[in-house]
């Protein structure tokens, strides 16, 4: 049973307003700040548990190490506990047939489908250096088809809830602490020399969250990604000889602000030894704004993600910067995903891939294709929610079903007709031309900006 007091610190906060004031998406005077945050303290409804897009930074603000942010999360989770979660959110519930890894395995190629099943095998890792891949890398399996990850053995299956860090991030405080523990008897099994996470969320839970705040241990080195590579750098083993010629803004993922300064400088120091010239962000680091994901986390509604998603790829875009740098293959689905929705000219690029280029290899950059088939799986779900009454339900997760180390490996990537539809409507030349995309991007625009004028001020 998990011991929800760790998250409440109402009784020790001093109602100072310091978190609320200081957050980049609520903008609250100081007085409005200590009402929402008295609010919140109190169990009460407030404005936050709407508009939070979970990007952790009021936890850095606090003046007395409250952490803040993690009440938000507690009060999500008792928002949760009385009326269960709305029907989209199975999209992002691994194992769920409507979820996007459900839907999205049958339509991707076989060089991919090969590896998620090569990802999902136990046997014969035991022992090594792993890297462990996390469920939201399984969206573009292909970043990892580089040879600056031939030293790791990947192991990675959806159906551990990765490390639980999306879930964590909606408040679903019960079913991470049941992650945690099916993920300890997976590595009990697996007994990695180190692991290094290949996303920061993976670091910040593994390595932070799920031993303090959850009834998980871990007794192996976790490595971020980016310390690796840059041990890569610093030993010679990467020879970034052709400098890539680009001007860059970098996204810092929400999760990386749990570990501090500890990934930051690094992604900076590897970005730079690429040649290019970084052109900061307004909000970065500490004060990074989300990418959209966390952004529907508050009232479960796409139309906040996408909100979210083009005022962030706008604030990279004023820098001049030519392209996107992220660290984190969430944050690179959902720019890539909205970078087509709302026609943004921006490219995204995985710090991989930067480092594919500076070493003189062309990456796959599968981004396009892969974001329409996002797009492809959000239309199927839309259609069944309108069509079909169940497909509407609110849902409880079993904690039943997280229990123990994952089944067989081999998916059978069974197609979803309606999917398939979908997807080969927007994959098509009669899709995928400038005037067909101009007209998607201009009725995305214009209900976003409907949505903002009529529901919201
Ligand atoms: S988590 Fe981020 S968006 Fe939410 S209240 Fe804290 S600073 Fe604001
Ligand atoms: S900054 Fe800390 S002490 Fe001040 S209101 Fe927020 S949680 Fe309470």
């Amino acid at each position: 049973m998990l011991d929800t007091t760790k998250f409440d610190s109402s009784e020790r906060c001093n109602l100072c307003g310091t978190c609320l004031s200081s957050c980049p998406i609520l903008n609250l005077e100081q007085d409005r700040a200590i009402a929402e945050k008295q609010r919140l303290n109190s169990g009460q409804l407030s404005m936050v548990l709407e508009k939070c897009t979970t990007c952790l930074s009021c936890d850095l603000y606090c003046p007395n190490g409250f952490d803040p942010y993690e009440l938000i999360l507690l009060r999500w989770n008792e928002r949760y506990q009385k009326k269960g979660l709305p029907a989209l959110a199975r999209m992002v519930m691994p194992g769920d047939p409507a979820s996007i890894w459900s839907q999205l395995y049958p339509l991707m190629p076989p060089d991919e489908q090969e590896l998620i099943n090569n990802w999902r095998a136990r046997s014969g890792k035991s022992g090594k250096d792993i890297l462990l891949t996390g469920c939201f890398s399984a969206f573009s399996p292909y970043l990892t088809m580089t040879p600056l990850l031939a030293g790791l053995t990947p192991y990675g299956d959806e159906r551990n809830w990765c490390s639980g860090g999306h879930i964590y991030q909606l408040g679903l405080l019960d079913v991470v602490d049941r992650v945690g523990l099916r993920l300890q008897d997976v590595f009990n099994e697996l007994k990695p020399r180190k692991l290094v996470t290949l996303m920061a969320a993976e670091y910040a839970m593994l390595g932070k969250i799920l031993p303090q705040r959850f009834n998980t241990s871990f007794d192996f080195e976790v490595v971020p990604l980016e310390h690796y590579l840059l041990d890569m750098l610093r030993s010679g083993k990467l020879k970034l000889s052709c400098k890539v010629n680009k001007r860059v803004a970098i996204h810092d993922n929400c999760f990386s602000k749990a570990a501090g300064d500890a990934v930051w400088s690094p992604v900076r120091e590897l970005v730079q030894a690429c040649g290019v010239k970084i052109s900061e962000m307004q909000h970065n680091k500490e004060d990074a704004l989300c990418c959209g994901f966390g952004a529907a986390a508050g009232r479960f509604d796409l139309f906040d993600l996408m909100a979210q998603g083009k005022k962030r790829l706008a604030e990279a875009e004023a820098t001049g910067a030519d392209c996107l740098v992220v660290y984190c293959a969430a944050c690179y689905f959902i720019f890539s995903v909205v970078r087509e929705l709302v026609g943004s000219k921006l490219e995204i690029y995985h710090i991989l891939e930067l480092l594919d280029m500076a070493e003189g290899r062309l990456p796959l950059h599968r981004t396009r294709r892969r974001a329409f088939n996002i797009i492809a799986i959000m239309s199927t779900n839309i259609t069944r929610m309108l069509l079909q009454s169940e497909a509407r339900q609110r849902f409880r997760i079993d904690l039943a079903t997280i229990h123990g180390a994952p089944g067989p490996v081999d998916l059978d990537f069974k197609s979803d007709r309606l999917c398939a539809f979908y997807n080969g409507f927007f994959n098509n030349s009669a899709m995928q031309n400038p005037f067909s995309l101009s007209i998607l991007t201009a009725l995305v625009r214009l209900a976003l900006a409907g949505r903002r004028r009529f529901n919201h001020g």
